[in-house]
């Protein structure tokens, strides 16, 4: 088994603690959708690889040294040395707003090619591939490396998961539905929050989350999966689910201190139980509690459990492990 593959931009992560233009202190982590999938399935035992590319700079370096030290394989990443590491900056304005401040353009993340794409596959063929809707919309090169990813995957039978993550403020809606859109039929499994599953469907089809799911499932999608946010989550099992509809599973009641990297530690959670060989049911079980424990932690991968931490969120309130 070659475990699970997967690529995308990481930046630098600086959280400041109010508003941004008073200065002061700020905490220094890394951020990115692939990353921290990839840091909740090592976390949770699994082997992934991670083969983005950083700028052969510093800040590059925290985000390889983070990683390894998660235990995420980095042997497949690689270093540019004409661009910089992407940067971000969390601001917290009110107590219930966040803003988020990017620096990424023309950074190294986004200059990925289908060639680093293609070494990281030949070295060891992966088990899953892992894929997001953020980097295709980075640039014309991280594009092709996904487009290259898809079909080598396609070519070796590996099991492809795509998250749609829709980011507004890298792509229009009409420019991330024609990639989706193209994409949706390849992948075994897609997720997406429930307002995302819009830009997978063809035109004409958007509509009730069912319809459009059932839409999805025809068109060759092995699985769709909807993350609704505190309302917890749905899937819509394809062939393999028998003749079961959809199964909905609501959140994990848990005091939420940050939503940022729900998502992506429930989709690590999803691959985890998928990769045990779990049926739809304990995946979607595993995928809501590792997004309750990302919601109770500041940070986006920082709260992801450990495979003895996973029983954790059922503990009695004010319980104190010895
Ligand atoms: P993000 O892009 O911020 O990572 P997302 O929109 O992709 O988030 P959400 O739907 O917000 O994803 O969250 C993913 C999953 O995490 C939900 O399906 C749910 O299971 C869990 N989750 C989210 N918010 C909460 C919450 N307040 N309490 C408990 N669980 C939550």
């Amino acid at each position: 088994e070659g475990g699970v593959l997967t690529f995308g931009e990481t930046m630098v992560a600086l959280r400041g603690s109010g508003p941004l233009k008073l200065g002061g202190s700020m905490n220094v982590s890394i951020a990115g959708a692939e990353s921290n999938v990839a840091i909740g399935l090592a976390r949770l035992g699994h082997e992934v690889r991670w083969a983005g590319a950083v700028g052969d700079d510093e800040a590059g370096q925290l985000v390889l040294r983070t990683l390894r030290a998660e235990g995420v394989d980095v042997s497949g990443a690689s270093l540019d040395p004409e661009a910089p590491t992407g940067l971000l900056l969390f601001e917290p304005r009110l107590p219930e707003l966040t803003r988020v401040h990017y620096y990424r353009a023309g950074s190294a993340g986004s200059r990925l090619t289908p060639e680093a794409v293609e070494c990281a596959f030949a070295a060891r063929p992966p088990h899953v591939l892992h894929l997001t809707g953020i980097t295709p919309a980075l640039g014309p090169s991280a594009r092709e490396a996904c487009e290259q990813a898809l079909q080598l995957a396609e070519e070796h039978g590996t099991f492809i998961c795509l998250d749609i993550n829709f980011r507004s403020r890298l792509w229009s809606t009409r420019e991330a539905a024609e990639v989706m859109r193209a994409w949706a039929p390849r992948v075994d499994a897609l997720i997406a929050s429930d307002d995302e599953l819009p830009l997978a469907v063809p035109p004409g089809s958007e509509g009730q989350e069912n319809a459009m799911a059932e839409t999805l499932l025809k068109l060759g999608v092995g699985e769709v999966v909807v993350k609704l946010g505190a309302a917890g989550a749905r899937v819509h099992p394809g062939s393999e689910g028998g003749e079961c509809g959809p199964l909905h599973r609501p959140a994990r009641a848990v005091r939420a201190v940050d939503p940022v990297g729900a998502g992506d530690a429930f989709g690590a959670g999803y691959l985890s139980a998928l990769l045990d060989g779990e049926p739809a049911e304990a995946r979607l079980d595993r995928a809501i509690t590792t997004g309750a424990f990302a919601v109770t932690t500041p940070g986006d991968w920082e709260g992801a459990p450990t495979r003895a931490e996973l029983p954790l969120l059922t503990a009695q309130p004010g319980t104190v492990v010895r």
